[in-house]
């Protein structure tokens, strides 16, 4: 019997469209297909790749506004939001249709005596584990590359979103990528493992939480594959005495508001050094007030409802857990009452070990301050997590945030007076909990390669 999936309107809490599951066989039999088009692909020419990849782009643009609109129907992002995102989707894929020749180039190598120089080859089929958060972006920001470098993918989506996982198949069809190359294929989290242990998948990619990576990472580890994994983040900004306050709430408010605060790279702990503790906590609600809630429809809205009443119960929790232990509650923190996954933008302030807000992820609009003595007290708090994706370092002084950011912060993106972004320029991951590998740039399209040394006598 075919299993379904039932998608489920965040806004209203009503159901959407239902999809039919794959089955493992028919995955396997996928899985085998996209390696046979490989062997065609990865002997094509940039150019050729390249004219796929921008059409891509082309097609994008082209459907934006359809494609957002999915979006707010399956994880509630906003409109606005969305065609953001498959703008940024498009500016990549032209990026890397643009860029990737350069990045793989040959590089040569003088070893003293003949020819040497070092190959970037595929790899073969990737298999791609993706989150609902970002449903465009977080697929594209890997598919791009790694067809710009020869590779097949397989995308296993979040099983919410099952509308976005198909329409981007049928974006890269449209483009031109052979039908088999590239496979969106709606299968339960249980069959991932199977998937990796197949033998026409050669490595495997997944964003998401240190559950599923932990997963992923085993099942790989088990026939020593390789796999690249972005994981969640607990992002601390350090906000220092020399600061301009108001500029550094808003910056540490954004921060944390993106997505409605569902992302990896979302600031989530703002640590603040006594003196100007005060003057802070009245300046990010004020921030953070601005986010109200209203229907991710209309133009304009900055805050629309969390992926699904689930999610926003364990936030809920997550909180009252937080002001059971100590924190002060200085803004939201209370669940309306109305249909859907709504919840408002919050702030918890004196947040300390022993506090969710302080100990995990908070995946949604929660805001947590915690106070600091001084600059190494600031790095010593942003530094005690287990995880390390981004941060930031809010100063007056550039050449001492430049210090902080490049040498304190145990993290893979640091941000002097800005709010951590992803660009298909600059490499993106994390270290500890957050993931290794990475992502963009010449260091991500090289994940999925082998890096191959030739020497001729
Ligand atoms: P998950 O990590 O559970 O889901 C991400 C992807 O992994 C989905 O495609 C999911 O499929 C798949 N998956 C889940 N479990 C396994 C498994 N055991 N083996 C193989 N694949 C698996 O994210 P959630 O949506 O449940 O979010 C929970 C938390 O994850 C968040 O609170 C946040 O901390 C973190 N997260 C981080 C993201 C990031 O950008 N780094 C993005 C999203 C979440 P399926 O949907 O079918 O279960």
């Amino acid at each position: 019997k075919t299993r379904t999936i039932q998608t489920v309107n965040p806004a209203t809490g009503q159901p959407g469209r239902t999809y039919e599951e794959v089955s493992t066989g028919d995955a396997k039999a996928a899985a085998a297909a996209a390696r046979k088009a490989f062997e065609s692909w990865r002997r094509t020419s940039f150019a050729e790749r390249s004219a796929v990849i921008r059409k891509a782009a082309e097609v994008l643009r082209r459907r934006k506004d359809e494609f957002a609109a999915l979006m707010t129907e399956e994880m509630g992002k906003t409109l606005t939001d969305g065609r953001a995102e498959v703008e940024k989707c498009a500016f990549h894929c032209d990026w890397f249709a643009e860029h990737a020749e350069g990045y793989l180039a040959n590089e040569q190598v003088d070893v003293g005596g003949g020819e040497a120089f070092v190959t970037f080859n595929p790899l073969g089929v990737v298999l791609a584990v993706m989150p609902w958060n970002f449903p465009f972006w977080q697929v594209f920001r890997f598919a791009a590359p790694a067809l710009m470098a020869g590779n097949g993918a397989l995308l296993k989506h979040a099983s919410n979103v099952p509308g976005c996982a198909l329409a981007i198949e049928e974006v890269l069809h449209e483009a031109g990528v052979p039908r088999d190359l590239f496979r969106t294929l709606l299968l339960p989290s249980s069959e991932v493992k199977a998937l990796i242990e197949d033998d026409n998948i050669v490595a495997v990619t997944l964003t998401g939480s240190i559950a599923a990576g932990r997963s992923v990472a085993t099942a790989a580890g088990g026939v020593l594959k390789k796999c690249v994994l972005e994981l969640g983040g607990s992002d601390a900004y350090v906000v220092l005495e020399d600061a301009d306050i108001g500029a550094a709430a808003k910056i540490c408010a954004t921060a944390r508001m993106v997505n409605g605060g569902q992302s990896c790279i979302a600031g989530k702990r703002f640590i603040v050094v006594r003196p100007i503790l005060e003057k802070f906590e009245t300046a990010i609600v004020e921030a953070m007030r601005a986010f109200e809630m209203g229907d991710p429809r209309k133009e304009g809205t900055k805050l629309g409802p969390l992926v699904s009443e689930k999610a926003r119960d364990d936030i809920h929790e997550q909180v009252e857990k937080s002001v059971a232990n100590g924190a002060r509650l200085l803004l939201g923190g209370a669940v309306p009452d109305r249909p859907g996954a709504w919840y408002p933008a919050t702030v918890l302030a004196d947040v300390r070990e022993g506090q969710p807000a302080h100990d995990a992820e908070i995946f949604g609009p929660v805001a947590a301050i915690i106070a600091a003595d001084d600059e190494a007290d600031a790095i010593r708090i942003a530094n005690n997590s287990e995880f390390g994706l981004g941060s930031g370092v809010l100063t007056g002084d550039l050449e001492r945030g430049r210090r902080i950011a490049a040498q304190e912060l145990e993290a893979g993106m640091s941000f002097v007076n800005d709010n951590v972004r992803s660009d298909p320029r600059m490499p993106f991951g994390g270290v500890k909990h957050s993931g290794f590998g990475r992502e963009c740039s010449s260091f991500g399209i090289r994940e999925f390669t082998n890096i191959k040394s030739v020497q001729v006598a």
